[in-house]
């Protein structure tokens, strides 16, 4: 069995971060190995605190991993600071499987996850093979305006120019026109020396519960790939599945804020349970 390994920050209220993509990945029948980069305190209502792990602690928990598993996708989170980032950099210098890239530069709520600047990023693009931005982090990470579908995809283009590596680029539309009914998810791959573009229209749910939605659709895209290693149909399920969480758990009741994805609804199909 291939494992997947998660590197990431703690979410103790479990809607988020590490948390959210253990569960993600075994609710679709992968193996999770999970890395630690930083602890936060937060839950429903907000982050409270950021402390991220010393560096060299992170690269002796990948060290680790990577040892002594078989390991086929890393997928990267949270990273908490620039040392962190560049010892994540040194541990993957070998790394030849896929590595998926969640750039996550805040929380919903506001709270700064990154603990540097964007440019920090940079050792982790040229080894992602994919990126699964927002149109925030999309704007930020080239540049260029991301105020619509249209330019999100030119801006996604030009970072799969900038960086070779990156096969396939996730741009997730959920924060685009948020008084839209409508999100458009779009979907970029490099094929034959061109970028094949994809889109998905689906509709907006109403709902409170929406905390760890990105981090769930990163490390669903990883594990759905990890299955069948398609960078089309992973992107597909991966839209369905988050999509699928979000409608089913409108009901839910958890926190007095903005409430968790409930992972386990989902079998090892991706049905409901
Ligand atoms: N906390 C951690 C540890 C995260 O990794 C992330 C996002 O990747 C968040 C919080 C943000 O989650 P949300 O924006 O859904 O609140």
């Amino acid at each position: 069995m291939n494992v997947i390994l998660t590197i990431a920050g703690s979410d103790p209220s479990g809607g988020a971060g590490i948390q959210a993509d253990i569960k993600t990945i075994t609710s679709i029948g992968g193996y999770a190995a999970a890395v630690i980069t930083t602890i936060t305190c937060q839950n429903s209502l907000g982050v409270s605190l950021v402390s991220p792990l010393e560096p060299a602690l992170v690269q002796q928990q990948i060290i680790s991993v990577l040892e002594d598993n078989d390991v086929s996708h890393i997928k990267i989170g949270m990273t908490g600071s620039s040392g962190i980032v560049r010892a994540i950099g040194e541990c993957l210098e070998h790394f030849s499987g896929e590595i998926i890239v969640d750039p996550v530069l805040k929380s919903s709520s506001g709270a700064s996850l990154l603990g540097g600047t964007p440019s920090d990023l940079a050792p982790l693009l040229q080894k992602a093979t994919v990126l699964t931005p927002n149109s925030h982090e999309l704007a930020i990470l080239s540049g260029l305006d991301c105020s619509s579908e249209k330019k999100g995809v030119v801006a996604g283009k030009r970072l799969m120019h900038e960086f070779p590596n990156l096969h396939a680029l996730c741009l997730k539309g959920g924060h685009l026109h948020e008084s839209s009914a409508k999100i458009h998810d779009t979907l970029l791959v490099k094929r034959n020396g061109d970028i094949m573009e994809k889109s998905i229209c689906h509709v907006r749910h109403q709902t409170r519960n929406s905390h760890g939605t990105g981090c769930t659709f990163a490390s669903a895209f990883t594990a759905f790939h990890a299955l069948h290693h398609d960078y089309a149909k992973a992107f597909t399920e991966a839209v369905q599945y988050v999509d699928d969480l979000l409608k089913w758990g409108k009901q839910d009741q958890l926190g007095a804020g903005t409430g968790p994805l409930v992972h386990y609804r989902q079998n090892r199909q991706g049905r409901e349970v």
